[in-house]
C-alpha cells in the first residue's frame, strides 16, 4: 500500500463517521448507507464475518458469538471490502488478527487495507488526538485500556491504532520548562 492509498482509506473511513459521539456508531453507518446488517451466531467458530455484493444487495454478517468489540471490528472491517475493494463480490473473514505485527506481513494487501479502514473509522484521528491529550499522564498500559473502553474496541486494536502517534505519546508534555 503506498502513502497515497494509505491516506485515500483514511480520508474514506473519516468522511463516513457521522457524529463526534463515541463510541462511533458503525451499525448506523453500516445502515446509512443502505447496507443490509445480519448478526448471527455462525456455525464456524472461527469465522467472524462476511460481506457479499450481488444484484445490487449490500450484505455484512458477522458472528454475534464473539466479543461485541469482535463484532464491531468485523462489521468496520467488512464495510472497508465493500468500499474498497471491487474486484470481489464476495468477503470471507476468518479470525481476523487485528493488524498483528508478524501476521500483518502475511495478510493480503486487500486485507491489510480492510483492517486500516476499520481502524480509523472506529478510532477516527481527530478524536484519538483529542484524547491522547489527557490520557497523557496515565502508564500507557491504563490509557490503552481507558480508551479501548471508550472507542469499544480491543485493547489490541487500540494498541496498534496508538502506533500510529507514538511520538504524541512519548513527547514531555510541556517541552521546555524544565530547562
Ligand atoms: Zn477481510
Amino acid at each position: 500500500m503506498n502513502g497515497d492509498r494509505y491516506h485515500e482509506i483514511r480520508r474514506l473511513a473519516r468522511g463516513l463517521v457521522i457524529s463526534a459521539q463515541l463510541p462511533v456508531a458503525v451499525e448506523d453507518i453500516v445502515r446509512a448507507q443502505g447496507i443490509e446488517l445480519v448478526f448471527d451466531p455462525f456455525a464456524d467458530a472461527h469465522l467472524s464475518g462476511l460481506a457479499s455484493r450481488r444484484n445490487g444487495n449490500r450484505v455484512i454478517a458477522v458472528n454475534c458469538a464473539n466479543s461485541y468489540s469482535r463484532q464491531r471490528f468485523t462489521i468496520a472491517h467488512e464495510l472497508g471490502h465493500l468500499f474498497l475493494h471491487d474486484r470481489q463480490d464476495i468477503f470471507v473473514d476468518g479470525d481476523v488478527v487485528v493488524g498483528r505485527r508478524e501476521e500483518s506481513r502475511t495478510r493480503s494487501p486487500e486485507e491489510r487495507e480492510a483492517d486500516l479502514f476499520a481502524s480509523e473509522l472506529l478510532m477516527p484521528e481527530a478524536l484519538i488526538i483529542r484524547d491522547l491529550r489527557f490520557a497523557d499522564e496515565q502508564p500507557l498500559q491504563s490509557a490503552i485500556a481507558t480508551l479501548a473502553a471508550r472507542y469499544r474496541v480491543s485493547e489490541l486494536a487500540m494498541s496498534i491504532r496508538l502506533r500510529d502517534y507514538v511520538d504524541l505519546l512519548t513527547q514531555p508534555k510541556r517541552r521546555g520548562e524544565a530547562e
